[in-house]
């Protein structure tokens, strides 16, 4: 497969003199709180709202996201806000409503590249469409399984690809909540070097204290763009509480990681 040059014409359209953000909480929680963590956003570097509404969750018991009403939601925030909009979808019902809902930038989770059938699945139900598609790496540091959901929507003529760098799964114990296994995702840029890659610190962190450092290496890695989860209250998050940072530090972050060309 032979992904070109025009893979980066989505993100030529954001027409930016630094990264891609893309911010904003783990899960859409209320109207209430996507709304208000939207405008806390609209005046940062932030380009693009990320909000879960459905959330695929290892173990049962936790929340599992508002579902579909939260589209609405986020609709409220993009008319409010200007800000682009981007959600996870797991299956093609998610994507039918993502689509109806005209979501900007739909994400594949991790959970999901692990599956073949469910990336197909989504491939199928995207066919054609002029949407931003990322793809998060899989839970496990398997390259193949990453770049063949990256081939699988490919082949579906989704021409606006990009990849989303969240870590990987181990057994031990490290820093980590998932090891970046930075090598994987430069093998990756090896394979497609035009695909733009994204990278979340924040589910890579786990903890709030080490994202600008993760944030930096990927940055020194030429990343196309960072994806913060961000909320005004994190501890009180309704998932991934000990990730998130307020939109003001993600503010201060952005500053002081010095992303614009001029410093560089
Ligand atoms: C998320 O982005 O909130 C999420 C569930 O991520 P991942 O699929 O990377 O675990
Ligand atoms: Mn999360």
């Amino acid at each position: 497969m032979e992904i070109n040059k025009s893979q980066r014409q989505w993100l030529d359209a954001f027409n930016l003199d630094h990264p891609l953000v893309i911010a904003g909480p783990c899960s859409a929680e209320t109207e209430e709180q996507v709304v208000k963590i939207a405008h806390q956003l609209k005046d940062t570097d932030t380009s693009v709202m990320r909000a879960g509404i459905w959330k695929p969750r290892t173990r049962p018991g936790n929340f599992e996201g508002v579902g579909a009403i939260g589209l609405d939601w986020l609709k409220t925030a993009r008319a409010e806000t200007g800000m682009k909009l981007a959600t996870e979808v797991a299956n093609k019902t998610h994507v039918g409503m993502a689509l109806k809902a005209d979501i900007d930038i739909l994400w594949i989770g991790a959970r999901s590249t692990v599956s073949p059938f469910i990336v197909q699945e989504i491939a199928d139900a995207l066919k054609g469409t002029d949407k931003i598609v990322l793809v998060k790496n899989p839970v496990n540091p398997d390259l193949a399984l990453w770049l063949g959901a990256v081939e699988r929507l490919y082949d579906a003529d989704i021409k606006n690809l990009g990849v989303i760098h969240r870590g990987f799964s181990t057994y031990e114990k490290t820093k980590y909540r998932n090891n970046p296994e930075w090598q994987i995702a430069i093998d990756l840029q090896t394979e497609f070097p035009d695909l733009p890659i994204i990278l979340d610190p924040s589910h890579i962190a786990g903890r709030r204290d080490i994202i600008f450092d993760i944030c930096q290496t990927g940055l020194d890695l030429n990343f196309d763009g960072i994806m913060v989860e961000t909320h005004f209250d994190p501890d009180n998050a309704w998932s991934d509480a000990k990730q998130q940072i307020t939109p003001k530090a993600l503010d201060q972050m952005t500053i002081d990681l010095k992303m614009r060309k001029e410093f560089t």
